[in-house]
């Protein structure tokens, strides 16, 4: 099923009974991030939050492992499906491996999914734990940053478990979640979802 067919089958919720979201926690504002700082300039995002039919769960795998601040880390040699198959390494960007922690980090995110309930993860693009849709290939302060279409470790597991994980980015994902949750939001046909973005298709070469 696509994240949009998914989005569309989701219930209208009530106060009583919430729609039920992850949600990475520096998207809430949080200061979890690497350097000590958040990620909540997004809209897109933090507009699940005004919601008294919403439940949201604010996790952050990195600092439940390595706290904040701390070095920043990325995938090396594969996705982070990869890094749960023992393909693939967590790296600090001075070379500390980080795979156990952020194996261990992504084990407590599907713990919080499964005893939640959660019916959606929203989760920060781009990092190495939370991306779902693209992330660094190798260590992003390299001279050659380079991009990969994959999953960051925590969303790797979280969807190998059968949870759907969207993005800040995943507009036209995240209309159709707004009107889930507001039967009168009007969806706006424009969005589009960050794969389908022009950056997107050029950067990855699809068209
Ligand atoms: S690990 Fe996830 S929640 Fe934590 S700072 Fe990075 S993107 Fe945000």
């Amino acid at each position: 099923m696509t994240d949009k067919e998914y989005l569309n089958s989701l219930r209208i919720p009530t106060k009583d009974n919430p729609l039920r979201i992850l949600m990475s926690a520096c998207l809430s504002g949080i200061t979890c991030g690497w350097d000590g700082t958040a990620n909540g300039e997004y809209p897109s995002a933090l507009k699940v939050l005004q919601y008294d039919t919403v439940k949201v769960f604010k996790f952050c795998p990195e600092e439940f492992s390595f706290g904040s601040p701390r070095e920043m880390c990325d995938i090396h040699g594969g996705t982070g499906f990869d890094v749960l198959d023992g393909k693939a390494k967590l790296l600090t960007e001075s070379g500390h491996d980080w795979t156990e922690g952020i194996l261990e980090a992504s084990a407590q995110m599907l713990k919080i999914a499964q005893q939640e309930n959660i019916e959606l993860a929203l989760l920060m693009d781009i990092s190495a734990a939370c991306g779902s849709q693209v992330i660094y290939n190798g260590n992003r302060f390299s001279d050659n940053k380079v991009y990969q279409i994959g999953a960051g470790v925590a969303s790797a597991l979280l969807i190998r478990n059968g949870y759907k994980v969207i993005s800040q980015r995943d507009y036209a994902s995240l209309e159709i979640l707004y009107s889930k949750i507001d039967p009168s939001y009007p969806i706006d046909p424009t969005k589009l979802d960050h794969h389908e973005i022009d950056w997107y298709k050029k950067y990855f070469k699809l068209r």
